[in-house]
């Protein structure tokens, strides 16, 4: 079979919201069949792109499971993204068999808190202190309820006192009390190819974030009157082009995160997309607060590319783009195997 054949024999398929317009079109431009899995409801908005061929709609996320056997039957790679986990739940990943690009044991390994940490910081990133129990707090802590999402059920203490005040809201709830690092956010977002072996940077951003972003719209002089806890809901994604002084040190984070996952996780450990969280000091050190092992939202602002993937492609190449090229790249050298599960 012509390499051509059995590129076009496969259907890029993903859940249709998050990053799916740009999964989905990225993989229309390495010439992919695509299609798009849809609550009912949303069917319509999708059918207004032309690079969907397909759209099989659902009444619930939970019909996902059973319209699965479908799906097998033809010939679809699954591209998961941030809904697909927070929607299918987070052990999709045992309970679908359809070929799926990406490591499932990953999974597990992002889930868990200290897991994640163990990783950390086997790859050597720096990581804000963690402190067992309140009697230690000596500077501003950040305190994270477990199951917290977009940073609600989050909160801030300049120190102990004010932890153990507003610790009394949150009675019998697991929590986590973390150095809070006074910087700027910066969302490192990475491609792994299992197949070139090299770790690409695809682009940078920052969130755009509710309330947080709005508080700092208020004047000092009015602190008083606006006394209200930071939350940080993402409203929407901000590109950002880092000091060039600071690539090197990226490069070397994203090489390091897949190095320790290759021993962690062998032995294919962490491929495709993954993005690094990280808040800067004034001193130029980076402080990772978490890892996203999928495509995140933020890359969607590149979906014509970013300043960093257009100087290692030179054509608009989206994260969504690039791994559909990675899957047309191993199917050409017939190793699908390695970056399916
Ligand atoms: P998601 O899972 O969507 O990434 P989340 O609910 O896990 O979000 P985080 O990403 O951990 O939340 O953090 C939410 C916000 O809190 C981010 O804007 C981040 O900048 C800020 N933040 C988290 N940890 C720290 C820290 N140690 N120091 C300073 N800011 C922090």
């Amino acid at each position: 079979m012509s390499s051509d054949m059995e590129k076009k024999k496969y259907t890029i398929a993903t859940l249709a919201s998050h990053s799916a317009l740009q999964i989905l079109k990225g993989a229309k431009d390495e010439g992919f069949a695509t299609c798009a899995i849809s609550l009912s409801g949303r069917a319509s908005f999708y059918k207004r792109f032309p690079f969907i061929d397909s759209i099989i709609s659902i009444e619930n996320y939970t019909e996902f499971y059973d319209r699965e056997k479908e799906l097998k039957t033809k010939d679809f790679i699954l591209i998961p993204h941030g809904s697909i986990t927070a929607y299918l739940g987070p052990d999709y990943g045992n309970r679908i068999s359809i070929a799926h690009f990406g490591n499932k044991e990953v999974l597990s390994w992002e889930i868990d808190r200290e897991k994640q940490m163990e990783w950390l910081k086997k790859a050597g990133l720096r990581v804000p202190k963690v402190y067992k129990n309140s009697s230690g707090i000596d500077k501003p802590v950040i305190v994270k309820m477990f199951g917290a999402k977009g940073g609600s059920g989050y909160f801030i203490a300049g120190d102990k006192k004010q932890f153990d005040k507003k610790i009394s809201k949150f009675a019998d709830q697991k929590f986590i009390i973390q150095e809070y690092i006074v910087g700027t956010p910066v969302y490192l977002q990475y491609f792994y190819s299992t197949i070139k072996k090299s770790v690409e940077l695809m682009g940078i951003d920052r969130r755009y974030e509710s309330n947080v972003d709005g508080l700092a719209r208020i004047p000092h002089n009015m602190d008083d009157e606006f006394s209200v806890e930071p939350s940080y809901t993402v409203i929407g994604n901000f590109p950002i082009v880092v000091r060039e002084s600071l690539l090197p040190e990226i490069y070397a984070m994203g090489e390091r995160l897949v190095s320790a996952s290759q021993k962690l996780m062998p032995p294919k450990g962490l491929y495709g997309p993954f993005c690094i969280e990280t808040i800067v000091t004034p001193d130029q050190l980076f402080y990772t607060i978490e890892i996203s092992c999928r495509i995140v939202a933020g890359t969607n602002l590149f979906i014509n590319g970013s300043p960093y993937s257009d100087l290692t492609y030179g054509i608009p190449m989206s994260t969504g783009r690039r791994i559909a090229r990675e899957i047309k790249e191993a199917s050409k050298e017939g190793r699908l195997s390695k970056i399916l599960d």
